[in-house]
């Protein structure tokens, strides 16, 4: 089993996996720019290096650096947490070379599902249903490409091979616009992602974001921890998710998730992973998979009662799951809202100084966030400060639980987008539940338009 990990990222998550750390009986290791001096992971670590100043390329993405604070402190595996290296396969291999344990799968899967076109390659071989398009990679020549949009059928979606993060993407309506928009997207691909492939797929009008949570061993046993609904998105980016999604019948949960299970053994995947597919009319598409630990997994956690993190570090020590697929029980409703240091209203970055903050409680309720009074938020990351959970018998009962917590939270000094959630909460469509991956902008939209009254 290993003894100490050192924790590659920051904020909340790297509390996340400290606790989940020291739960264990495991030594801790926390790594930070100048800029997180204060921070609560680096408080509460055993040891703690800084490894560069506030910019991340010089800090929390700087590999030789990090390699160097796991080599002084006798750390023998290395967490990456999500973002920054999590899904640099590059990263996972100088570890793995520098004689460390990477927590996380290998990485030629890394690599493999880094490339999107080779993960959907990977999940048709697999089985796992994709959304219909191109196969493979567009090919230079004007008129194929026009005869796979015409079999594809209109409105096509152009994505890059090697995009991430909602970027290299271009809705196509009309065959007219086709040519210049593939042209496009490729040169901003290279010029994003250093790889200038692009890939085409049918653009889905009213899907949901759902995805599906992975474990999986180094002993042949990978399970499904069921799904979640991520279809609460600004500008791509999750604002709301839940477990289970509202409307998927046990049956559907079973079939896709049986066919992530099956992917996960043939590619011999290691560690917690995500399927993340686009539902609609009764189908789910693959679209991509995520190599990591995701932000939203705690709602996972609550309705299975299984600790993701600490399932990842047991799997990277060698050790097989805890549990088997029919170990896995699902229970009740769970919900995420993420809490960023933003307006509420024109989502402008708000860090700075938290001058008092209390955070909600009681029973069903789980708080995931560094933050506390006197703490300084640094301008130079993530809006994200911390996630508020909740989990109730049912779905209405965990949203009476969420509009309880949201209304005790209260943190001055910056601004949150607090508001924002409390308003969603009391939304009749997303109360309804089963809304589509564009509700959330059209909400906003309409938002505006009558402020604007
Ligand atoms: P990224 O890696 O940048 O997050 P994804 O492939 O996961 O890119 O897609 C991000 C989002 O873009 C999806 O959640 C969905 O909102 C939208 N999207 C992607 N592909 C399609 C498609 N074929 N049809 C409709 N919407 C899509």
């Amino acid at each position: 089993m290993l003894e100490k990990v050192l924790i590659a990222n920051r904020g909340e998550i790297a509390l996340r996996i400290l606790r989940a750390c020291r739960e264990m009986g495991i030594a801790t290791v926390a790594v930070h720019s100048e800029a997180d001096n204060d921070s609560l992971h680096v408080k509460l670590a055993d040891e703690s290096v800084c490894i560069g100043p506030a910019a991340s390329a010089q800090s929390y993405l700087n590999v030789p650096a990090i390699i160097a604070a796991a080599e002084v402190t006798g750390a023998d595996a290395i967490h990456p947490g999500y973002g920054f290296l999590a899904e640099n396969a590059s990263f996972a291999d100088q570890v793995e070379q520098s004689g460390f344990t990477f927590i996380g799968p290998r990485a030629d899967t890394i690599r493999l599902m880094g490339d999107k076109v080779s993960a959907k390659h990977a999940m048709i071989a697999a089985g796992v249903p994709c959304v219909p398009g191109s196969d493979g990679a567009l090919p230079d020549d004007s008129a194929e490409i026009m005869r796979i949009a015409d079999e594809v059928g209109f409105p096509v979606i152009i994505k890059a091979s090697g995009g991430g993060g909602g970027r290299g993407m271009r809705v196509v309506e009309k065959k007219e616009d086709l040519i210049r928009s593939v042209e496009m997207t490729k040169t901003e691909a290279g010029a994003a992602f250093g790889n200038p492939m692009v890939y085409m797929e049918r653009y889905l009008q009213k899907p949901r974001h759902v995805e599906i949570q992975v474990l999986a061993d180094e002993h042949g046993n990978a399970i499904y921890l069921g799904e979640r609904d991520c279809s609460m998105q600004r500008r791509h980016q999750k604002v709301i998710e839940e477990a289970p999604a509202p409307g998927i019948t046990e049956a559907e949960r079973e079939q896709i998730g049986q066919a992530c299970v099956d992917a996960c053994k043939r590619i011999g995947y290691r560690g917690a992973g995500t399927f993340e597919f686009l539902y609609e009319n009764g189908e789910f598409f693959f679209i991509e998979m995520n190599t990591r630990v995701q932000v939203e997994h705690p709602v996972t956690e609550l309705i299975s009662g299984v600790d993701i993190v600490q399932e990842q570090i047991r799997v990277a020590g060698g050790l097989p799951l805890q549990y088997t697929q029919a170990d896995i029980r699902l229970e009740g409703h769970a919900f995420e809202c993420r809490i960023n240091a933003e307006d509420p209203y024109n989502f402008i970055p708000s860090p700075g100084l938290i001058t008092s903050c209390h955070l909600p409680g009681g029973l069903g309720v789980r708080v995931d966030s560094h933050i506390y009074q006197g703490y300084r938020i640094p301008p130079n990351y993530d809006s994200l400060i911390g996630k508020i959970c909740v989990h109730g018998k049912t779905r209405e009962q965990a949203m009476a639980k969420m509009r309880v917590a949201l209304a005790e939270l209260a943190v001055t000094g910056i601004k949150t987008n607090t508001a924002l959630h409390r308003d969603l909460f009391t939304d009749p469509g997303f109360s309804q539940g089963g809304v589509s991956i564009h509700y959330l902008e059209k909400w906003l939209e309409a938002r505006k338009a009558a402020q604007a009254e």
